[in-house]
Protein backbone atom coordinates (compact mmCIF):
# COMPACT_ATOMS: atom_id res chain seq x y z
CA UNK A 1 0.00 0.00 0.00
CA UNK A 2 1.49 3.56 -0.91
CA UNK A 3 0.93 7.01 0.92
CA UNK A 4 -0.56 9.59 -0.79
CA UNK A 5 2.38 11.19 -2.53
CA UNK A 6 3.54 7.80 -3.77
CA UNK A 7 5.98 7.27 -1.43
CA UNK A 8 6.58 3.69 -0.08
CA UNK A 9 4.47 3.92 3.93
CA UNK A 10 6.93 3.74 6.57
CA UNK A 11 6.28 3.29 10.52
CA UNK A 12 9.25 4.15 12.37
CA UNK A 13 9.30 2.51 16.00
CA UNK A 14 11.86 3.55 18.46
CA UNK A 15 12.78 2.74 22.04
CA UNK A 16 15.23 1.76 24.80
CA UNK A 17 16.18 -2.05 24.95
CA UNK A 18 13.27 -4.60 25.85
CA UNK A 19 10.58 -1.90 25.32
CA UNK A 20 9.41 -5.14 22.87
CA UNK A 21 10.02 -3.02 19.75
CA UNK A 22 11.05 -6.15 17.88
CA UNK A 23 7.88 -8.12 18.34
CA UNK A 24 5.38 -5.64 17.87
CA UNK A 25 7.48 -4.51 14.70
CA UNK A 26 7.32 -7.50 13.41
CA UNK A 27 3.41 -8.56 14.32
CA UNK A 28 1.98 -5.12 12.86
CA UNK A 29 4.29 -5.78 9.51
CA UNK A 30 3.14 -9.41 9.04
CA UNK A 31 -0.29 -7.10 9.50
CA UNK A 32 -0.12 -4.51 7.05
CA UNK A 33 2.05 -7.17 4.96
CA UNK A 34 5.13 -4.76 5.15
CA UNK A 35 8.96 -5.53 5.51
CA UNK A 36 10.17 -5.88 8.74
CA UNK A 37 13.60 -3.91 9.07
CA UNK A 38 15.56 -5.03 12.97
CA UNK A 39 18.84 -2.70 12.63
CA UNK A 40 19.12 -3.57 16.14
CA UNK A 41 20.03 -6.68 14.12
CA UNK A 42 22.33 -4.74 11.88
CA UNK A 43 24.36 -2.75 14.66
CA UNK A 44 24.56 -6.53 16.43
CA UNK A 45 26.30 -7.88 13.36
CA UNK A 46 28.99 -5.33 12.96
CA UNK A 47 29.73 -5.97 16.88
CA UNK A 48 30.20 -9.84 15.42
CA UNK A 49 32.23 -8.71 12.81
CA UNK A 50 34.22 -6.30 15.45
CA UNK A 51 34.73 -9.01 17.76
CA UNK A 52 35.84 -11.63 15.03
CA UNK A 53 38.18 -9.06 14.30
CA UNK A 54 39.77 -8.96 17.66
CA UNK A 55 38.37 -6.12 18.87
CA UNK A 56 37.06 -5.94 22.78
CA UNK A 57 34.55 -3.53 23.96
CA UNK A 58 35.88 -2.47 27.48
CA UNK A 59 38.28 -0.38 25.30
CA UNK A 60 35.49 1.65 24.22
CA UNK A 61 35.80 2.89 27.94
CA UNK A 62 39.45 2.57 28.46
CA UNK A 63 40.94 3.57 25.12
CA UNK A 64 37.92 5.30 23.22
CA UNK A 65 40.48 6.98 20.89
CA UNK A 66 41.88 3.68 20.15
CA UNK A 67 38.73 1.57 20.02
CA UNK A 68 37.08 4.64 17.36
CA UNK A 69 40.38 4.42 15.31
CA UNK A 70 40.00 0.41 14.86
CA UNK A 71 36.24 -0.05 14.48
CA UNK A 72 36.56 3.03 11.32
CA UNK A 73 39.51 1.06 9.77
CA UNK A 74 37.47 -2.52 10.34
CA UNK A 75 34.12 -1.55 9.79
CA UNK A 76 35.24 -0.25 5.91
CA UNK A 77 35.31 -3.48 4.82
CA UNK A 78 32.25 -5.34 6.67
CA UNK A 79 30.13 -6.72 3.92
CA UNK A 80 26.95 -6.36 5.95
CA UNK A 81 23.17 -6.93 3.73
CA UNK A 82 19.69 -8.58 4.85
CA UNK A 83 17.21 -10.73 3.03
CA UNK A 84 14.28 -12.62 3.99
CA UNK A 85 13.68 -15.93 4.19
CA UNK A 86 9.89 -16.88 4.83
CA UNK A 87 9.15 -13.23 6.24
CA UNK A 88 12.25 -13.19 8.67
CA UNK A 89 14.53 -11.06 8.23
CA UNK A 90 18.35 -12.37 7.77
CA UNK A 91 21.31 -10.42 8.51
CA UNK A 92 24.50 -11.59 6.61
CA UNK A 93 27.78 -10.76 7.50
CA UNK A 94 29.96 -11.71 4.04
CA UNK A 95 27.16 -13.68 3.15
CA UNK A 96 26.94 -16.25 6.08
CA UNK A 97 23.41 -15.63 8.11
CA UNK A 98 24.57 -14.52 11.44
CA UNK A 99 21.12 -14.45 13.15
CA UNK A 100 22.59 -17.32 15.85
CA UNK A 101 25.26 -15.37 17.15
CA UNK A 102 23.95 -11.79 17.46
CA UNK A 103 21.85 -12.40 20.87
CA UNK A 104 24.83 -12.91 23.23
CA UNK A 105 25.60 -10.33 25.91
CA UNK A 106 29.27 -9.69 24.30
CA UNK A 107 27.52 -8.59 20.73
CA UNK A 108 24.92 -6.78 23.18
CA UNK A 109 27.79 -5.34 24.65
CA UNK A 110 29.93 -4.45 21.76
CA UNK A 111 26.65 -3.32 19.73
CA UNK A 112 25.72 -0.68 22.40
CA UNK A 113 29.74 0.92 22.31
CA UNK A 114 30.17 0.47 18.81
CA UNK A 115 27.23 1.93 17.46
CA UNK A 116 28.04 5.00 19.39
CA UNK A 117 30.31 6.00 16.66
CA UNK A 118 29.88 7.73 13.68
CA UNK A 119 32.15 5.72 11.00
CA UNK A 120 29.37 2.62 11.78
CA UNK A 121 26.49 4.52 12.14
CA UNK A 122 26.90 6.15 8.46
CA UNK A 123 27.24 2.79 6.77
CA UNK A 124 24.14 1.53 8.52
CA UNK A 125 21.52 4.33 8.33
CA UNK A 126 22.56 4.22 4.34
CA UNK A 127 21.43 0.55 3.73
CA UNK A 128 18.43 1.57 6.07
CA UNK A 129 17.46 4.79 4.23
CA UNK A 130 17.73 2.70 0.82
CA UNK A 131 15.67 -0.21 2.25
CA UNK A 132 12.56 1.90 3.13
CA UNK A 133 12.96 3.88 -0.52
CA UNK A 134 12.11 0.66 -1.85
CA UNK A 135 9.62 -1.24 0.44
CA UNK A 136 6.90 -0.29 2.41
CA UNK A 137 8.75 -0.34 5.71
CA UNK A 138 8.02 -1.50 9.62
CA UNK A 139 11.66 -0.67 11.04
CA UNK A 140 12.36 -0.25 14.62
CA UNK A 141 15.74 1.15 15.98
CA UNK A 142 16.82 3.63 18.18
CA UNK A 143 17.26 6.57 15.78
CA UNK A 144 14.55 5.60 12.60
CA UNK A 145 12.39 8.42 13.50
CA UNK A 146 14.89 11.38 14.11
CA UNK A 147 17.40 10.66 11.42
CA UNK A 148 16.96 7.47 9.42
CA UNK A 149 13.27 8.48 8.23
CA UNK A 150 12.27 11.25 9.58
CA UNK A 151 9.48 11.69 7.24
CA UNK A 152 8.19 8.33 8.13
CA UNK A 153 4.40 8.50 7.74
CA UNK A 154 3.55 7.14 11.86
CA UNK A 155 6.27 7.30 14.05
CA UNK A 156 5.79 5.58 17.74
CA UNK A 157 8.19 5.89 20.84
CA UNK A 158 7.97 2.43 22.69
CA UNK A 159 9.12 2.07 26.12
CA UNK A 160 8.07 0.49 29.41
CA UNK A 161 9.70 0.64 32.82
CA UNK A 162 13.56 -0.68 33.43
CA UNK A 163 12.09 -3.13 35.93
CA UNK A 164 9.36 -4.70 33.46
CA UNK A 165 12.00 -4.78 30.07
CA UNK A 166 14.32 -6.82 32.45
CA UNK A 167 11.58 -8.95 33.02
CA UNK A 168 10.43 -9.79 30.02
CA UNK A 169 14.05 -10.30 28.62
CA UNK A 170 14.58 -12.25 31.48
CA UNK A 171 12.17 -14.16 30.68
CA UNK A 172 12.48 -14.87 27.33
CA UNK A 173 16.24 -15.74 28.03
CA UNK A 174 15.29 -18.09 30.53
CA UNK A 175 12.85 -19.93 27.53
CA UNK A 176 15.54 -20.13 25.57
CA UNK A 177 18.15 -21.59 28.28
CA UNK A 178 14.86 -24.45 29.29
CA UNK A 179 14.73 -25.22 25.84
CA UNK A 180 18.70 -25.62 25.37
CA UNK A 181 18.67 -28.07 28.67
CA UNK A 182 15.85 -30.16 27.69
CA UNK A 183 17.69 -30.44 24.14
CA UNK A 184 20.67 -31.51 25.56
CA UNK A 185 19.12 -33.56 28.03
CA UNK A 186 17.33 -35.44 24.97
CA UNK A 187 20.54 -35.83 23.22
CA UNK A 188 23.40 -35.69 25.74
CA UNK A 189 24.46 -32.75 24.07
CA UNK A 190 26.46 -29.66 25.75
CA UNK A 191 24.53 -26.38 27.49
CA UNK A 192 25.76 -23.32 26.01
CA UNK A 193 23.81 -21.12 27.19
CA UNK A 194 24.43 -19.15 30.83
CA UNK A 195 21.26 -19.48 32.93
CA UNK A 196 19.65 -15.87 32.94
CA UNK A 197 20.26 -13.16 36.21
CA UNK A 198 17.71 -11.33 36.40
CA UNK A 199 19.58 -8.16 38.16
CA UNK A 200 22.56 -8.75 35.85
CA UNK A 201 19.71 -8.11 32.87
CA UNK A 202 18.50 -5.03 34.62
CA UNK A 203 21.77 -3.57 35.57
CA UNK A 204 23.22 -4.16 31.36
CA UNK A 205 19.78 -2.42 30.30
CA UNK A 206 20.51 0.17 32.56
CA UNK A 207 24.00 0.50 31.45
CA UNK A 208 22.75 0.33 27.44
CA UNK A 209 20.10 2.72 28.28
CA UNK A 210 22.38 5.32 29.35
CA UNK A 211 24.86 4.80 26.67
CA UNK A 212 21.93 5.11 24.00
CA UNK A 213 20.52 7.98 25.25
CA UNK A 214 24.03 10.18 26.24
CA UNK A 215 26.05 9.81 23.07
CA UNK A 216 27.19 12.12 20.33
CA UNK A 217 25.94 10.17 17.48
CA UNK A 218 22.10 9.76 17.15
CA UNK A 219 21.22 9.17 20.59
CA UNK A 220 18.29 7.65 21.56
CA UNK A 221 15.19 10.08 21.88
CA UNK A 222 11.37 10.15 21.09
CA UNK A 223 10.89 12.76 17.76
CA UNK A 224 8.80 15.85 18.10
CA UNK A 225 6.39 13.71 16.07
CA UNK A 226 6.41 10.77 17.58
CA UNK A 227 3.17 8.71 19.93
CA UNK A 228 4.88 7.84 23.09
CA UNK A 229 3.52 4.52 23.83
CA UNK A 230 4.50 3.09 27.13
CA UNK A 231 3.91 -0.79 26.84
CA UNK A 232 4.44 -1.59 30.96
CA UNK A 233 1.02 -2.65 31.40
CA UNK A 234 -0.09 -3.56 27.37
CA UNK A 235 -0.63 -6.67 26.22
CA UNK A 236 1.33 -7.24 22.61
CA UNK A 237 -1.98 -7.39 20.98
CA UNK A 238 -3.10 -3.81 22.54
CA UNK A 239 0.47 -2.29 21.67
CA UNK A 240 -0.45 -3.63 17.96
CA UNK A 241 -3.87 -2.46 18.10
CA UNK A 242 -2.66 1.43 18.66
CA UNK A 243 0.06 1.46 16.08
CA UNK A 244 -2.15 -0.04 13.99
CA UNK A 245 -4.83 2.79 14.27
CA UNK A 246 -1.94 5.21 14.12
CA UNK A 247 -1.54 3.67 10.63
CA UNK A 248 -5.36 3.84 10.27
CA UNK A 249 -5.54 7.32 10.58
CA UNK A 250 -3.09 8.65 8.57
CA UNK A 251 -4.56 6.66 6.00
CA UNK A 252 -8.19 7.45 6.63
CA UNK A 253 -10.01 4.48 7.42
CA UNK A 254 -11.36 3.63 11.05
CA UNK A 255 -9.99 2.92 14.02
CA UNK A 256 -10.57 -0.32 15.50
CA UNK A 257 -10.72 -0.54 19.22
CA UNK A 258 -11.03 -3.81 20.65
CA UNK A 259 -11.80 -4.42 24.79
CA UNK A 260 -9.51 -5.53 26.60
CA UNK A 261 -12.21 -7.77 28.93
CA UNK A 262 -13.05 -9.24 24.94
CA UNK A 263 -12.93 -13.07 25.20
CA UNK A 264 -12.20 -15.91 27.60
CA UNK A 265 -12.45 -15.31 31.30
CA UNK A 266 -10.08 -17.21 33.63
CA UNK A 267 -12.69 -19.61 34.48
CA UNK A 268 -13.60 -20.48 31.01
CA UNK A 269 -9.84 -20.24 30.41
CA UNK A 270 -9.01 -22.33 33.01
CA UNK A 271 -11.50 -24.78 31.74
CA UNK A 272 -10.65 -25.26 28.27
CA UNK A 273 -6.62 -25.79 29.41
CA UNK A 274 -7.73 -28.51 30.89
CA UNK A 275 -9.81 -30.10 28.58
CA UNK A 276 -6.81 -29.46 26.16
CA UNK A 277 -4.40 -31.13 28.22
CA UNK A 278 -6.55 -34.08 28.88
CA UNK A 279 -6.91 -34.62 25.02
CA UNK A 280 -3.32 -34.65 24.61
CA UNK A 281 -2.50 -36.83 27.43
CA UNK A 282 -4.18 -39.57 25.51
CA UNK A 283 -5.13 -41.76 29.11
CA UNK A 284 -7.02 -44.49 28.88
CA UNK A 285 -10.97 -44.61 28.15
CA UNK A 286 -13.01 -41.76 26.86
CA UNK A 287 -13.15 -37.91 27.84
CA UNK A 288 -16.01 -36.44 27.66
CA UNK A 289 -16.79 -33.11 29.09
CA UNK A 290 -20.85 -32.89 30.95
CA UNK A 291 -22.22 -30.82 28.49
CA UNK A 292 -20.11 -28.63 25.91
CA UNK A 293 -17.35 -27.13 27.70
CA UNK A 294 -18.55 -23.72 26.42
CA UNK A 295 -20.91 -22.20 24.69
CA UNK A 296 -18.86 -22.08 21.21
CA UNK A 297 -19.71 -24.46 18.36
CA UNK A 298 -16.13 -23.91 17.10
CA UNK A 299 -14.35 -24.79 19.91
CA UNK A 300 -16.30 -27.84 20.89
CA UNK A 301 -16.12 -29.06 17.50
CA UNK A 302 -12.07 -28.55 17.65
CA UNK A 303 -12.21 -30.44 20.63
CA UNK A 304 -14.12 -33.01 19.01
CA UNK A 305 -11.70 -33.48 16.61
CA UNK A 306 -9.31 -34.47 18.84
CA UNK A 307 -11.16 -37.15 20.84
CA UNK A 308 -13.18 -35.13 23.53
CA UNK A 309 -17.33 -35.86 23.34
CA UNK A 310 -20.27 -34.44 25.18
CA UNK A 311 -22.50 -36.09 27.25
CA UNK A 312 -25.61 -34.66 28.50
CA UNK A 313 -27.72 -36.91 30.89
CA UNK A 314 -26.81 -39.07 33.84
CA UNK A 315 -28.02 -42.39 32.32
CA UNK A 316 -24.59 -41.54 30.13
CA UNK A 317 -22.51 -40.67 33.29
CA UNK A 318 -23.53 -43.56 34.37
CA UNK A 319 -23.11 -46.01 31.27
CA UNK A 320 -19.65 -44.54 30.77
CA UNK A 321 -16.59 -47.26 30.86
CA UNK A 322 -13.52 -45.56 32.95
CA UNK A 323 -12.14 -42.49 30.92
CA UNK A 324 -12.53 -39.48 32.19
CA UNK A 325 -15.77 -36.98 32.71
CA UNK A 326 -14.87 -33.41 33.21
CA UNK A 327 -17.29 -30.99 34.52
CA UNK A 328 -17.40 -27.59 32.94
CA UNK A 329 -16.85 -24.44 34.35
CA UNK A 330 -21.06 -23.52 34.69
CA UNK A 331 -20.65 -26.07 37.34
CA UNK A 332 -23.53 -28.53 37.92
CA UNK A 333 -26.22 -29.04 40.65
CA UNK A 334 -24.62 -31.45 43.77
CA UNK A 335 -26.74 -34.38 42.74
CA UNK A 336 -25.42 -35.12 39.52
CA UNK A 337 -21.60 -33.76 41.30
CA UNK A 338 -22.10 -37.18 43.53
CA UNK A 339 -22.92 -39.19 40.95
CA UNK A 340 -20.39 -38.34 38.46
CA UNK A 341 -18.26 -39.03 41.59
CA UNK A 342 -20.34 -42.21 42.32
CA UNK A 343 -19.62 -43.79 38.50
CA UNK A 344 -16.81 -45.56 37.15
CA UNK A 345 -14.82 -42.15 35.30
CA UNK A 346 -12.48 -40.36 36.98
CA UNK A 347 -13.99 -36.66 37.75
CA UNK A 348 -12.32 -33.62 36.96
CA UNK A 349 -14.07 -30.57 38.01
CA UNK A 350 -13.47 -27.45 35.97
CA UNK A 351 -16.48 -25.49 37.68
CA UNK A 352 -15.45 -21.80 38.11
CA UNK A 353 -14.14 -20.28 41.67
CA UNK A 354 -16.96 -17.86 41.13
CA UNK A 355 -19.81 -20.52 40.63
CA UNK A 356 -18.50 -22.77 43.56
CA UNK A 357 -19.01 -19.73 45.67
CA UNK A 358 -22.37 -19.22 44.88
CA UNK A 359 -22.93 -23.21 45.57
CA UNK A 360 -21.56 -22.67 48.78
CA UNK A 361 -23.71 -20.03 49.91
CA UNK A 362 -26.45 -21.64 48.48
CA UNK A 363 -26.22 -24.77 50.40
CA UNK A 364 -25.40 -22.74 53.14
CA UNK A 365 -27.82 -20.03 53.69
CA UNK A 366 -30.94 -22.47 52.50
CA UNK A 367 -29.87 -24.86 55.59
CA UNK A 368 -29.81 -21.67 57.89
CA UNK A 369 -33.90 -21.97 56.33
CA UNK A 370 -33.76 -18.85 53.79
CA UNK A 371 -35.59 -19.17 50.64
CA UNK A 372 -32.90 -18.86 47.81
CA UNK A 373 -33.59 -16.28 44.73
CA UNK A 374 -31.49 -16.97 42.19
CA UNK A 375 -31.68 -13.75 39.64
CA UNK A 376 -30.61 -15.19 36.33
CA UNK A 377 -31.91 -16.61 33.22
CA UNK A 378 -34.08 -19.87 33.26
CA UNK A 379 -32.69 -22.78 31.37
CA UNK A 380 -29.20 -21.21 32.11
CA UNK A 381 -26.84 -24.17 32.55
CA UNK A 382 -24.91 -22.56 35.52
CA UNK A 383 -28.43 -21.89 37.18
CA UNK A 384 -29.72 -25.12 36.68
CA UNK A 385 -26.42 -26.62 38.73
CA UNK A 386 -26.81 -23.55 41.35
CA UNK A 387 -30.75 -24.34 42.15
CA UNK A 388 -29.12 -28.45 42.43
CA UNK A 389 -26.90 -26.55 45.48
CA UNK A 390 -30.37 -25.23 47.38
CA UNK A 391 -31.29 -27.06 49.95
CA UNK A 392 -35.21 -25.54 50.83
CA UNK A 393 -37.49 -23.81 48.43
CA UNK A 394 -35.46 -21.71 45.45
CA UNK A 395 -36.68 -19.71 42.39
CA UNK A 396 -34.99 -18.47 39.48
CA UNK A 397 -36.24 -14.99 38.88
CA UNK A 398 -34.95 -13.24 35.41
CA UNK A 399 -37.48 -10.33 34.78
CA UNK A 400 -38.91 -7.29 36.77
CA UNK A 401 -42.90 -8.64 35.97
CA UNK A 402 -41.53 -12.06 37.36
CA UNK A 403 -39.87 -9.87 40.58
CA UNK A 404 -43.29 -8.31 41.27
CA UNK A 405 -45.33 -11.56 40.59
CA UNK A 406 -43.29 -13.46 43.46
CA UNK A 407 -44.82 -15.06 45.90
CA UNK A 408 -43.65 -16.14 49.39
CA UNK A 409 -44.69 -16.14 52.75
CA UNK A 410 -43.03 -12.88 53.99
CA UNK A 411 -41.66 -14.46 57.00
CA UNK A 412 -39.38 -16.41 55.29
CA UNK A 413 -36.28 -14.20 54.95
CA UNK A 414 -34.85 -14.30 51.14
CA UNK A 415 -31.14 -14.98 50.17
CA UNK A 416 -30.57 -13.42 46.65
CA UNK A 417 -27.93 -14.92 44.61
CA UNK A 418 -26.88 -13.70 40.89
CA UNK A 419 -25.68 -15.95 37.75
CA UNK A 420 -22.27 -14.96 37.55
CA UNK A 421 -22.88 -13.12 34.38
CA UNK A 422 -26.03 -11.51 34.66
CA UNK A 423 -26.54 -7.74 33.57
CA UNK A 424 -25.42 -5.81 36.86
CA UNK A 425 -27.72 -2.61 36.34
CA UNK A 426 -30.78 -5.17 36.06
CA UNK A 427 -29.59 -7.49 38.91
CA UNK A 428 -29.88 -4.26 41.03
CA UNK A 429 -33.61 -3.47 39.53
CA UNK A 430 -34.73 -6.78 40.31
CA UNK A 431 -33.49 -6.35 43.80
CA UNK A 432 -34.90 -3.48 43.82
CA UNK A 433 -38.07 -4.34 43.08
CA UNK A 434 -37.94 -7.65 45.89
CA UNK A 435 -36.90 -4.93 49.09
CA UNK A 436 -39.82 -3.05 47.79
CA UNK A 437 -42.14 -5.80 47.86
CA UNK A 438 -41.56 -5.93 51.90
CA UNK A 439 -39.27 -9.05 51.52
CA UNK A 440 -37.13 -9.58 54.21
CA UNK A 441 -33.57 -9.88 51.76
CA UNK A 442 -29.99 -10.44 52.35
CA UNK A 443 -28.10 -9.96 49.12
CA UNK A 444 -25.12 -11.69 47.79
CA UNK A 445 -23.70 -9.66 44.58
CA UNK A 446 -22.34 -12.74 43.08
CA UNK A 447 -22.02 -11.47 39.82
CA UNK A 448 -17.94 -11.73 38.83
CA UNK A 449 -15.79 -9.24 38.45
CA UNK A 450 -14.43 -10.49 34.99
CA UNK A 451 -18.56 -9.94 33.73
CA UNK A 452 -18.81 -6.37 35.29
CA UNK A 453 -15.69 -5.09 33.91
CA UNK A 454 -16.31 -6.85 30.48
CA UNK A 455 -20.18 -5.17 30.41
CA UNK A 456 -18.83 -1.62 31.68
CA UNK A 457 -15.79 -1.63 29.25
CA UNK A 458 -18.10 -2.67 26.53
CA UNK A 459 -20.66 0.09 27.59
CA UNK A 460 -18.23 2.67 27.09
CA UNK A 461 -16.64 1.47 23.63
CA UNK A 462 -19.66 1.30 22.41
CA UNK A 463 -20.90 4.63 23.48
CA UNK A 464 -17.87 6.35 21.44
CA UNK A 465 -18.43 3.88 18.15
CA UNK A 466 -20.21 3.95 14.72
CA UNK A 467 -20.40 0.47 14.48
CA UNK A 468 -20.00 -2.15 18.15
CA UNK A 469 -19.86 -5.38 17.05
CA UNK A 470 -20.58 -8.23 20.10
CA UNK A 471 -18.89 -11.60 19.25
CA UNK A 472 -20.02 -14.78 20.73
CA UNK A 473 -22.15 -17.75 20.29
CA UNK A 474 -26.17 -17.36 19.57
CA UNK A 475 -26.43 -19.94 22.95
CA UNK A 476 -24.05 -17.52 24.98
CA UNK A 477 -26.37 -15.97 27.03
CA UNK A 478 -23.12 -13.20 28.75
CA UNK A 479 -22.94 -12.56 25.02
CA UNK A 480 -26.41 -11.52 24.97
CA UNK A 481 -26.04 -9.48 27.68
CA UNK A 482 -23.53 -7.48 25.94
CA UNK A 483 -24.92 -6.90 22.95
CA UNK A 484 -28.23 -5.05 24.69
CA UNK A 485 -26.05 -3.38 26.37
CA UNK A 486 -24.09 -2.16 23.73
CA UNK A 487 -27.41 -1.94 21.39
CA UNK A 488 -28.47 0.49 24.25
CA UNK A 489 -26.21 3.41 23.64
CA UNK A 490 -24.87 2.33 19.79
CA UNK A 491 -27.41 1.77 17.19
CA UNK A 492 -25.33 0.21 14.87
CA UNK A 493 -24.69 -3.22 17.05
CA UNK A 494 -23.77 -6.25 15.42
CA UNK A 495 -23.96 -9.49 16.73
CA UNK A 496 -21.59 -12.00 14.99
CA UNK A 497 -20.56 -15.51 15.73
CA UNK A 498 -17.61 -15.66 13.89
CA UNK A 499 -18.63 -18.41 11.94
CA UNK A 500 -20.24 -16.29 9.11
CA UNK A 501 -18.79 -13.64 6.69
CA UNK A 502 -19.96 -10.51 8.44
CA UNK A 503 -21.30 -7.76 6.33
CA UNK A 504 -20.96 -4.72 8.61
CA UNK A 505 -22.61 -2.73 5.98
CA UNK A 506 -19.37 0.29 6.03
CA UNK A 507 -19.55 3.39 4.33
CA UNK A 508 -15.88 4.53 5.00
CA UNK A 509 -17.58 7.32 6.78
CA UNK A 510 -17.08 5.36 10.31
CA UNK A 511 -14.28 6.58 12.54
CA UNK A 512 -14.50 4.23 15.37
CA UNK A 513 -15.56 0.47 14.93
CA UNK A 514 -15.59 -1.18 18.35
CA UNK A 515 -15.38 -4.98 19.16
CA UNK A 516 -16.01 -6.97 22.20
CA UNK A 517 -16.96 -10.82 22.82
CA UNK A 518 -18.58 -12.53 24.92
CA UNK A 519 -16.61 -14.72 28.01
CA UNK A 520 -16.57 -17.69 25.73
CA UNK A 521 -15.26 -16.65 22.68
CA UNK A 522 -11.47 -17.43 21.60
CA UNK A 523 -8.72 -15.46 20.69
CA UNK A 524 -8.58 -16.35 16.95
CA UNK A 525 -12.10 -15.60 16.24
CA UNK A 526 -11.78 -12.32 17.83
CA UNK A 527 -8.61 -11.83 15.98
CA UNK A 528 -10.39 -12.88 12.25
CA UNK A 529 -13.18 -10.46 13.03
CA UNK A 530 -10.48 -7.51 13.52
CA UNK A 531 -8.91 -8.63 10.62
CA UNK A 532 -11.80 -8.48 8.48
CA UNK A 533 -12.66 -5.01 9.74
CA UNK A 534 -9.02 -3.76 9.13
CA UNK A 535 -9.37 -5.35 5.19
CA UNK A 536 -12.72 -3.98 4.45
CA UNK A 537 -12.83 -1.70 1.41
CA UNK A 538 -14.86 1.14 0.72
O1 LIG B 1 17.63 -3.26 19.45
P1 LIG B 1 18.84 -4.09 19.83
O2 LIG B 1 18.96 -4.31 21.30
O3 LIG B 1 18.97 -5.34 19.05
O4 LIG B 1 20.08 -3.17 19.39
C1 LIG B 1 21.40 -3.49 19.72
C2 LIG B 1 22.19 -2.21 19.94
O5 LIG B 1 22.35 -1.51 18.70
C3 LIG B 1 21.51 -1.23 20.89
O6 LIG B 1 21.94 -1.35 22.22
C4 LIG B 1 21.86 0.14 20.35
O7 LIG B 1 22.99 0.64 20.99
C5 LIG B 1 22.22 -0.11 18.90
N1 LIG B 1 21.24 0.45 17.95
C6 LIG B 1 21.37 1.75 17.54
N2 LIG B 1 20.53 2.26 16.60
C7 LIG B 1 19.55 1.52 16.09
C8 LIG B 1 19.36 0.19 16.53
C9 LIG B 1 20.22 -0.31 17.48
O8 LIG B 1 22.26 2.46 17.99
N3 LIG B 1 18.77 2.03 15.14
Amino acid sequence: MNSDNGQKFAIAIDGPAGAGKSTIARAVAKELGYIYVDTGAMYRAMALYLLRNGMQYDTAQSDPAAFESRAALLCRDADISIRYQDNEQIVLLAGENVNPYIRTGEVSAMASASSALSCIRERMVEIQKNLALQENVVMDGRDIGTVVLPNAQVKVFLTAGVKERARRRYLEDLEKYNREVSKAQETGAGVSLKKPDLEKIEEDIRIRDERDMNRQNSPLRQADDAVLVDSSDMSVDQVMETILNLVCVKKKRPQVITAKTAGFCFGVRNAIDTVYKQAEAKENGPINTFGPIIHNEIVVEDLRKKGVGVINTVEEIDAQEGGTIIIRSHGVSKALYERALGSRARVIDTTCTFVKRIHEIVQRESLAGKHIIIIGNHGHAEVEGTMGWAEGPVTVIESKDEALAFDAPKDVPLCVVAQTTFNERKFQELVATLKSRDYNCSVENTICNATHERQTEAGKIASLADVMIVIGSRSSSNTAKLYDICSEVCDRTVFLTGAEEPDLNLTGAEKIIGITAGASTPKNIIKEVQNHVRRTEF
